[in-house]
């Protein structure tokens, strides 16, 4: 039987969190939730905040891992939902909302003809996968070191890229992510490094006869907000379409960020097929897949009616999910979201910019749109190699002394910018961070990085 702490008088972070590490490995559900010394236990949001159970209220940059574009609890998201719950229709039936948040979804992606829709970035990957390996007949993924691409064990290679067992900068190792991969599903598995044409068209070439497809995030996303370069992408498309590779931007994160067409409608380069997750679902769990006709053809029956490509399950296109994602987009849409926060995201970097500079720190600033990153290192941050070599317990340090401040990060992260912060918020944590910064300058934790 579990420990009780009724009568251990108020409930605060703390005894919720002893109660939580006797039921759940580290007291959590995801390592979003980790931070030192104990989680944030909450209570509620609204809004650029979130609230927790002791009542201290926190600007919020982390939106619940990115998918909050509109910020907590907007009205046109949390009626949508309600109205989907009234309704209580279950997934097996089609909803109107689903027809239409899939014509939304074409008439803004550049690549986008036909979408289905899953629960989870994840699967959704694995059904892109799916479909280039039947249409290419070949079996090989490839993938940038540093990608992160859901928790499939197939891409959790070299997501991170430790200095110890990454290989060559021309021939990256394939280093499983923090699980215990078979030899045989490791293989499956080429890795390329972000950024680097030459040496990523030289490991296609000799490999693509095997090759199904080219996974790749339009900005790096958990290794740090790291953009590809117009030049990169461009040279991409060019080989996979040469080489008969399919193409597949992962745009989980920068799906409705970086423009509302997302990475591929901001760099001008249309993938074969693309992955969606998060802001598509205004908060609830909502991904999809989708391109090319031609290749998402592969899972229709009517199409191919004996060897069609398995993608289904239960909580696909959830009606609540689905009314969500509908509410949240239109609203972006109408409201110009991707714009503004593309505005306070430009002031944000160069705020940081400005503040590290002063102070003769060396930090990189990386993002695009209202995505951001800083990286503590000298040298300018375009691999996943570059970011991997960064200080990062600083980065935690400083996160974790923002939250003294009221301001909450993915521990260590890149921060999510929403239509729900405003210039107010923005000064603030830029003072914020200004403070925390020059009381870690007076403790000298920033000697090995003065310029
Ligand atoms: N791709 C990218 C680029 C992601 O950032 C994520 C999750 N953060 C995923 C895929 C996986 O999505 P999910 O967590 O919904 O499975």
């Amino acid at each position: 039987m579990a420990a009780r702490f009724d009568d251990a008088g108020p409930a605060t972070g703390a005894t919720w969190h002893a109660r939580a590490l006797a039921v759940m490995p580290d007291g959590i559900a995801g390592y979003s939730q980790l931070r030192k010394p104990a989680p944030l236990y909450l209570a509620r949001a609204a809004g650029a905040r979130v609230f927790d159970v002791e009542g201290r209220g926190y600007l919020d940059y982390m939106l619940g891992a990115g998918p909050l574009v509109l910020g907590h609890r907007h009205p046109a998201v949390v009626a949508a939902i309600e109205a989907a719950l009234a309704r209580a229709v279950p997934n097996v039936g089609v909803t109107t909302d689903q027809v239409e948040l899939a014509e939304l979804l074409c008439e803004h992606v550049p690549s986008l003809q036909q979408v289905r829709f899953l629960p989870t970035g994840t699967e959704a990957v694995q059904a892109a996968i799916r479909v280039a390996r039947r249409a290419t007949g070949r079996k090989l993924i490839a993938k940038f070191e540093g990608a992160y691409h859901g928790q499939s064990e197939n891409v959790m290679v070299s997501v991170a890229a430790p200095a110890a067992v990454r290989g060559s900068d021309t021939a990256p190792n394939q280093v499983p992510y923090h699980c215990a991969l078979p030899d045989e599903i490791r293989d499956l598995t080429l890795v390329l490094p972000f950024n680097d044409l030459a040496t990523t068209a030289q490991l296609l070439e000799r490999h693509a006869a095997e090759i199904a497809v080219v996974l790749v995030e339009p900005m790096l996303g958990f290794a740090g907000a790291i953009p590809a370069t117009p030049e990169f992408l461009r040279g991409l498309r060019e080989l996979t379409s040469r080489l008969g590779i399919v193409l597949v931007f992962d745009e989980v994160i920068t799906g409705f960020r970086l423009a509302t067409g997302g990475g591929q409608a901001h760099y001008g380069v249309t993938p074969d097929l693309c992955v969606l997750g998060k802001a598509i679902g205004g908060g609830m769990p909502l991904a999809a897949f989708g391109g090319r006709r031609d290749l998402m053809e592969w899972v229709a029956t009517q199409r191919h009616p004996d060897d069609y490509v398995f993608q289904s399950g239960t909580f696909s296109a959830f009606p609540m999910s689905v009314a969500a994602g509908l509410a949240c987009l239109r609203t972006l849409l109408a409201e110009s979201t991707v714009e503004y926060t593309n505005e306070i995201g430009s002031r944000v970097r160069e705020g940081l910019g400005r503040l590290f500079a002063e102070r003769r720190i060396a930090a990189q600033v990386t993002g695009l749109g209202s995505l951001f990153h800083v990286h503590f290192t000298r040298a300018p941050v375009h691999s996943a190699r570059a970011a991997e070599d960064a200080d990062h317990a600083l980065i935690a340090k400083l996160h974790e002394r923002l939250l003294a401040r009221g301001v909450y990060f993915y521990s260590g992260r890149l921060g999510f910018l929403s239509a729900a912060h405003t210039g107010d918020d923005i000064g603030y944590t830029l003072d914020a961070m200004a403070a925390c910064v020059d009381r870690m300058l007076a403790d000298g934790e920033f000697e090995h990085l003065r310029t």
